[in-house]
Parts: C-alpha cells; sequence; structure tokens
C-alpha cells in the first residue's frame, strides 16, 4: 500500500465487476490513532485488512472508519472490516447516518433495480446494511486524527451526505465521489442526489487550495493543477441544473 505522505496511506480500489472504492489511512503511523476512509465493495474486506497489515500497521491502531459516503462500492464491505476491528467507531454525515440507523438502504443502492441485482448477485437480505453510527458529522468540524488535522466538508449532490476531508497544511483533498481526475464528477441521477447541489459543492470545493486530490475511484492526483476543481465545475455547469 503506497505511502502519499506522512499522514495517508493509500489503499487501490479492487475493482470486480463493480467497481470497489479506494480507502485511505489517515494519521502519523506513530500516533496509533488511525483512521480508516471508506470500506469498498462487497467482499473485499480481507483485501483491505491485508493491504494494512502489509504495510506494517497494526490493526489496533485503527480506532474509527470515516464513511465519504454510503454507497455500496463505499459501505459494501465495511461489516467485514468491523469483524476485523470490533473495536472501531463508525462516523459519517448524520443524514445518511440516519438512514443507516433506521435501517433504510435507499442511500446504499441509490436505486431499486441496482438493489433487485445486488441482492441477488451477493446473496443479500434486506436489511443487510443497518449500522449505528458512533459520531454523526455536520460538515464544519475540525478532526484531529492521528497527528494530523482534517477539516469535514459537507458536499451533497452525488449523495446528500457526502463529505469531503481537507489538509490544509498539505492540500490534500479526498472528496469520495464528487470530483475525480481527469476533470470527472460523480453521478447525480441516485437516491439522494442533487445536480444544484453538487454544482454548489464543486464550487465551495473549488475555493480551496488543493495539490494532492485522493478521490473514491481512478487515479490518484499529486500536483493538481491550478483551478483544476474550478475548471470542472464550468466543465459540467451546463449539466449541473
Ligand atoms: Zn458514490
Ligand atoms: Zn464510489
Amino acid at each position: 500500500m503506497p505511502k502519499i505522505t506522512e499522514e495517508v496511506f493509500y489503499i487501490p480500489g479492487q475493482d470486480a465487476f463493480m467497481p470497489d472504492s479506494h480507502a485511505y489511512v489517515l494519521g502519523k503511523s506513530t500516533s496509533e490513532d488511525l483512521s480508516l476512509v471508506d470500506a469498498g465493495l462487497l467482499g473485499k474486506g480481507s483485501y483491505k485488512i491485508q493491504s494494512i497489515q502489509k504495510a506494517g500497521i497494526e490493526l489496533s491502531s485503527i480506532k474509527r472508519i470515516i464513511m465519504t459516503h454510503t454507497h455500496l462500492d463505499h459501505i459494501g464491505c465495511l461489516a467485514e472490516i468491523l469483524k476485523q476491528l470490533p473495536w472501531a467507531e463508525l462516523w459519517m454525515h448524520h443524514s445518511e447516518a440516519d438512514l443507516l440507523e433506521q435501517g433504510d438502504e435507499r442511500g446504499v443502492y441509490g436505486m431499486d433495480m441496482f438493489r433487485v441485482v445486488c441482492q441477488l448477485q451477493f446473496g443479500l437480505k434486506a436489511g443487510a446494511f443497518k449500522f449505528q453510527v458512533n459520531r454523526k458529522l455536520q460538515g464544519g468540524e475540525t478532526l484531529e486524527l492521528g497527528n494530523t488535522v482534517w477539516e469535514v466538508i459537507h458536499i451533497p449532490g452525488h449523495s446528500m451526505g457526502s463529505i469531503g476531508l481537507y489538509h490544509r497544511p498539505m492540500k490534500i483533498l479526498i472528496p469520495g465521489d464528487v470530483v475525480y481526475s481527469d476533470h470527472a464528477i460523480g453521478r447525480f441521477d441516485l437516491y439522494g442526489a442533487d445536480a444544484s447541489e453538487l454544482k454548489k459543492s464543486l464550487i465551495s470545493l473549488a475555493e480551496l487550495e488543493v495539490d494532492i486530490l485522493l478521490p473514491g475511484h481512478n487515479q490518484i492526483v499529486e500536483g493538481l493543477p491550478k483551478n483544476y476543481i474550478l475548471k470542472t465545475a464550468k466543465q459540467w455547469e451546463p449539466y449541473l441544473k
């Protein structure tokens, strides 16, 4: 698992017939107070756990899992990972936390047809994604994670509770599925999505100085060109109404 900087390890998603989200481990390795950002697709839990161990990180130092959002390709293997890390807390934006606590899986599957396909494909029963959430984020918090500081930014549009994590000193942005490399953005047709909210979220991210972009899928970008997010927002503006 490549180390991006002193404060971030990268676990690339292992796409199968569906995408598997990337995961990141935040915090200085000496802190023993690490955070895993996102889990991944169903069945990818042991791959993610092994990647962490191969990097020489003690599982016991992972204290929490922070979800950028709760689509299936990010939360699918959360239960598998929590089995290995039963002490880990679960943190996410309150709007998606409230759904999961009620066992409302519309935000996980995004659309009914996809739910039916996945339940057949993976042999999932209704209620497979009911979780208790330890900390419900609002956006605007400053989190101290393993001797590093991250700002939480609520960036709805791709999903209602999407959050970005921003490390201001190193200009690192983890935007979930809101913006990717190659001027791509997250889809905005699923349950809880909203094109005009996505536009606003992109505009607010464009105000940040970002050098390292660590999205939920596809390439990560180091040395992000100046105004990259603003350009991306402008490019997509006609579709985001
Ligand atoms: Zn997503
Ligand atoms: Zn995704």
